[in-house]
């Protein structure tokens, strides 16, 4: 189902997630919860002049939502919410829909292609965006 390097980097991300940990001084914050699968993840932002300036994570859940939060903040940092609202789109289409979606854009995130088709997965990978897009916009 997902290749052997994309398995390594998920589990690395799992065992060693990046930007973990409160984030003093954030402006958005939203939690998420995976009913299905047990995870709860918080997600913290720092935002100015429409830029994601910082971002942080804490909770617990499955390896695919730890690594998919860790591989999300590290994607989103630095990036204008235009640039993440566009990156949203192109990781739900990969996982959700049949049309083509920017490899490139996506980098890393890819790692999660080979999850498609298992809803249950896909709701672990897809938590903590919609997390953000909570957070983003204030709930
Ligand atoms: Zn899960």
């Amino acid at each position: 189902m997902i290749d052997t390097i994309y398995q390594e980097l998920i589990l690395d991300h799992w065992r060693k997630p990046h930007n973990y940990g409160e984030l003093e001084g954030h402006t958005h914050k939203s939690a998420g919860i995976n009913r299905s699968c047990g995870d709860e993840m918080t997600v913290m932002l720092k935002i100015e002049n429409d830029i994601i300036v910082d971002v942080s994570f804490i909770g617990t859940g499955c390896a695919v939502s730890k690594a998919s939060t860790s591989l999300m903040t590290d994607a989103i940092k630095g990036k204008t919410l235009k640039e993440v609202e566009e990156l949203f789109k192109e990781f739900h289409t990969m996982l959700t829909a049949d049309e083509p979606y920017s490899e490139g854009l996506l980098g890393k995130l890819t790692v999660f292609s080979g999850i498609k088709g298992y809803p249950s997965r896909v709701k672990c990978a897809t938590m903590s965006w919609h997390t953000l897009k909570d957070a983003l916009n204030g709930k």
